[in-house]
């Protein structure tokens, strides 16, 4: 059974894609998407031997290794042009880290761009939205929830004829979850407002000269200010 996290992510993925799920550690999410019929394929790359090795064993243990290829390899390296891979998910990283995965991939062309990316970052959106809207990408689809006191979010991105030129607010908290107004949206951010409060607290009292800092901590509570709800 995979985790609240995974089956949403799942969810996102389209019917009958060809998936490369990169950083797959035991190889649940494809080999969950399989058994679901899902998927027509499936490619689960890993990077390290141990999670590796997982994967192999929990394929191999569903009978499914006529349909899931498991591969030692960094990051999209794990795909082939003859995969003929039209999905893909990077999950459970901080996001600098799967922009960077993406990052290599389209240098060394793994990533053909025609790909359905579905993302889940555990930190570091911002940068990975940022990454998205260089490239070109749109991003249809977000969300975000809860699970054991952890928020996530997750970024469903596709190439489109047309490019959309992503605000630095809307990269900042999502497009889409912006529109959404989730009230796990607000609790996290009222959480980063809370943590910055903290450090200004701490601030006021260190020695030095804090003003540059303090400056910077008070404009970015402000912004978040902006997108809650005034009662918060
Ligand atoms: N995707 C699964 C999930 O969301 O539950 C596993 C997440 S686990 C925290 C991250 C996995 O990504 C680890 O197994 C790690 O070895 C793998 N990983 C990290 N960097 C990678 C890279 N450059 N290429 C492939 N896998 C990578």
């Amino acid at each position: 059974l995979l985790s609240k996290r995974l089956a949403r992510v799942g969810e996102l993925v389209p019917e009958q894609s060809r998936l490369a799920d990169i950083g797959s550690d035991h190889a649940y999410l494809p080999v969950a998407l399989v058994l679901q019929k899902k998927l027509e394929f499936a490619v689960a790359g890993e990077v390290v031997s141990g999670p590796f090795e997982a994967a192999k064993k929990q394929v191999r243990k569903n009978g499914l290794s006529d349909q899931i290829t498991v591969r030692l390899a960094d990051g999209l390296d794990a795909v082939e042009k003859t995969d003929e891979i039209n999905a893909i998910t990077i999950c459970g990283m901080g996001g600098v880290l799967i922009r960077d995965i993406l990052e290599a991939g389209w240098t060394n062309q793994r990533l053909q761009g025609n790909e359905r990316l579905v993302l889940q970052p555990n930190i570091g959106e911002k940068p990975l939205r940022d990454w998205l809207t260089i490239h070109g990408y749109t991003i249809i689809d977000e969300d975000i929830l809860e699970e054991n006191n952890k928020i996530y979010e997750i970024i469903v991105a596709a190439r489109r004829e047309t490019r959309v030129a992503y605000s630095a607010k809307e990269r900042l908290f999502g497009p889409v979850l912006l529109k959404k107004q989730s009230p796990i949206f607000y609790k996290k951010w009222q959480s980063e407002v809370k943590q910055r409060e903290t450090i200004l607290a701490q601030l006021t009292k260190a020695s030095g000269d804090q003003t540059i800092r303090i400056q910077q901590i008070e404009k970015e509570i402000a912004e978040i200010k902006e997108v809650l709800p005034d009662e918060s």
